[in-house]
């Protein structure tokens, strides 16, 4: 195609189409690209000419046509996207450096990736989303060029199209280009497979043709007939939808063969209807299979009329009726948005497809992982819809699966978290059941009833869960800072303390860095900071109780370092009393109720018990070994009441490099009880002492004090 054909045939798509704009483009994009060659051996602007092209076929304004024609120049030339803006001006310079930017991410198939480069384009395209239309265009013509690229490359191109443009085509609802996309992508992903199935298309064909003329002649006349001028046409199938019913829904061949499809285009809505009416009386139609979108047209803004007829002989005919404008929105769905529409400058930010790709990207934060986020967006770009009602009669599409959860929140935020239960077609339902297309639903809300994390399992909407977990984060700050307020009370009850005002408690926070006085007390109560530095900060260190018994010093002097909760090294933790977990043990932590995660050896009877009994409490622990921490334990010693005994044991101690931190030894009878609280690094070390003390003349036995205290 040179430029003059170009001109001649976008002109017949687009009669108002800025002729100087377009013929300025191409010459700029001629020059910029002067000497490249594509694989194929054309100069490279051919490419650009029929990505424009494509983009006329959709009946796009001149902008997007011109910016199409220079699509290129920025990653493939010297040109920059200041050339551009001072050349064409702002609109062109920014749908180029959109698509330049999407091109400049590399696909990988790794999912974190294939998020990033959803993300980007998805923010890309929020901002104009011609800039899909002309990288789907652009890819479009390098599918159609593939053939030219060595294998390994095709195949790499071939996954990209079909993992990321084709659900991207699709959600938008260009039809024509993504069943183009889908096809060439089927053939080089599955050369074979595809072969075959287009073989066995093809050796029916002929005959497949006659039958079709069988029902398009007769239909044409009673049409004629009844006054309603249409234009049918027999319809082929692509083939990946063809693969796709045989492999997914385990169609037969033969089956999908004998199915037979027609699609009739009239000139208004009225004939629509009167063109089934017609259809309707010359053969019967197959029950349940009919399918008003015009009442009902689909989210992406597709209407007409299906049905199936039993046609002659019996054999099934799907049929579509639709009128011209009808065709073009199923056929462009978004581009079709400018049709007619010279000029204009960007889609309505209340458009629906501009609110979906805002959500699309809301929701992303409220997301844990890439592929949570991946498996939604999935959900959404892939799924086949189902269509429900509310109470008034309105129609709520959502993805196939849906439960009455996702309607409620696809009504209001408000009806969704409040909701505790759902009648569906009158009859109340479980809020587990899955919806069916035709539904009609009513929501039973109590202002009592709030979203539980159970309900993340039942829904199947991005934007209901998107919900859900922001408000069960809400709500766990909510119970966090009132935990923390508790603890934080309670404390300071036990020091005789009064409790800080709130702005003192604000005061605090800045001191601490911790932000706001909400923000320290939800960490308190979440256990991800230990009160301590907030204490010393009420009541100086000083004033501070006195310790109190062997046993509980041990709690105060184990420091709160050691310790990696579930690979964290700042949540707030405490050693369990009972058994004194040293490095080199096994150990496990527990989520204890406001007081952050108790660590206990993984022998501990009490851990055993808390194993038992609360098994979701569990988490994981390890000991950081960079911490250089020493670990207080308590050893309880027999031992022959002789004179010195104390002495000798705590110099038996020191000796291995350890501190006292306390002892007490008390006669019974001939012999003595002694309890030492000492500090060792880990394990190994706490042998060496038994080892050294055990040598001690008149030492009956030494163990470590376990403790049946509850900790
Ligand atoms: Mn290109």
């Amino acid at each position: 195609m040179n430029l003059a054909e170009f001109i001649i045939n976008i002109e017949s798509y687009n009669a108002n189409v800025n002729i100087p704009l377009i013929r300025k483009a191409y010459e700029f994009s001629d020059t910029a690209h002067q000497g490249q060659k594509r694989i194929s051996g054309e100069p490279f602007v051919e490419h650009c000419l029929e990505v424009a092209f494509i983009l006329a076929e959709q009946h796009m304004d001149s902008t997007t046509i011109a910016a199409g024609l220079v699509h290129d120049v920025v990653e493939d030339t010297d040109a920059t996207i200041k050339d551009l803006n001072a050349e064409f001006g702002e609109e062109i310079a920014e749908l180029v450096d959109g698509v330049t930017k999407i091109g400049a991410v590399k696909y990988q198939s790794r999912e974190e990736q294939q998020v990033e480069y959803f993300r980007k384009m998805l923010l890309t395209m929020s901002r104009d989303i011609r800039v899909i239309l002309i990288k789907l265009a652009d890819r479009l013509h390098n599918m159609r060029t593939l053939s030219h690229l060595p294998e390994p490359k095709r195949l790499i191109i071939a996954q990209e199209t079909k993992d990321i443009y084709c659900p991207l085509a699709h959600r938008f609802g260009i039809h024509k280009i993504k069943n183009e996309l889908e096809d060439l992508a089927f053939k080089y992903i599955h050369s074979e497979r595809y072969t075959d199935l287009a073989r066995r298309l093809n050796e029916k064909k002929a005959e497949r043709d006659a039958y079709i003329q069988e029902v398009v002649e007769p239909l044409l006349e009673a049409l004629g007939k009844n006054g309603i001028k249409a234009e049918v046409h027999g319809r082929a199938k692509n083939l990946a939808s063809i693969e796709r019913k045989i492999k997914v829904r385990k169609v037969p061949f033969e089956d999908i063969y004998d199915l037979f499809a027609i699609r009739v285009i009239v000139g208004n809505e009225r004939e629509c209807y009167h063109t089934l009416g017609v259809l309707h009386s010359m053969w019967k139609p197959v029950a349940d299979r009919f399918h008003d979108y015009i009442a009902n047209p689909k989210p992406n803004g597709y209407s007409s009329l299906h049905t199936t007829v039993f046609g002659p002989e019996q054999r099934k005919i799907e049929v579509q009726i639709r009128t011209q404008q009808m065709h073009h929105i199923a056929e462009n769905g978004i581009a079709a948005h400018w049709l007619y529409k010279e000029g204009r400058q960007q889609m309505s930010k209340s458009d629906r497809q501009m609110i979906w790709l805002r959500d699309v990207l809301d929701w992303q934060k409220d997301m844990e992982n890439p592929s949570e986020f991946l498996e939604y967006l999935k959900i959404d770009l892939f799924s086949e819809d189902i269509f429900v009602f509310t109470p008034k009669g309105e129609i709520v599409h959502l993805p196939k699966g849906s439960s009455p959860i996702d309607f409620a929140y696809q009504i209001h935020t408000e009806v969704g978290s409040h909701c505790t239960g759902a009648k569906i077609n009158g009859r109340l339902q479980p809020l587990s059941t899955k919806l069916q297309s035709g539904d009609s639903i009513e929501i039973i809300t109590s202002p009592s009833q709030t979203p539980s994390r159970d309900w993340l399992k039942l829904v199947k909407t991005a934007n209901a869960r998107s919900r859900i977990k922001r408000w069960l984060k809400k709500a766990g700050f909510d119970q966090a800072v009132n935990l923390g307020r508790q603890i934080l009370e309670r404390k300071l009850k036990e020091i005789r303390k009064p409790m800080p005002s709130d702005n003192e408690l604000q005061v605090y926070a800045t001191q601490l860095e911790r932000g706001a006085a909400l923000d320290i007390l939800a960490a308190i109560g979440n256990g991800s900071m230990s009160m301590r530095p907030l204490l010393d900060l009420i009541s100086p260190p000083e004033e501070k109780e006195e310790a109190g018994f062997v046993s509980q010093v041990i709690e105060r002097i184990r420091g709160s370092k050691g310790i990696k909760v579930g690979g964290m090294d700042d949540m707030m933790f405490q050693f369990a009393r009972c058994c004194q977990p040293v490095p080199g043990e096994e150990i496990i932590g527990f989520i204890t109720r406001g007081r952050g995660v108790t660590v206990h050896t993984s022998e501990c009877d009490q851990a055993i018990i808390l194993q038992d009994s609360f098994p979701e409490r569990r988490i994981d622990v390890e000991w950081d070994k960079a911490s250089g921490q020493s670990f207080v334990v308590e050893l309880e010693l027999i031992v022959e009441d002789r004179k010195n005994m104390l002495r000798d044991i705590t110099q038996a101690i020191s000796d291995a490099d350890t501190n006292v931190r306390g002892a007490e030894m008390f006669a019974r009878d001939a012999s003595a009880v002694g309890r030492f609280v000492i500090e060792v690094a880990d394990l190994r070390h706490l042998n060496q002492i038994f080892d050294k003390v055990r040598k001690i003349k008149g030492v009956i036995s030494i163990v470590r004090a376990r403790s049946n205290r509850p900790s």
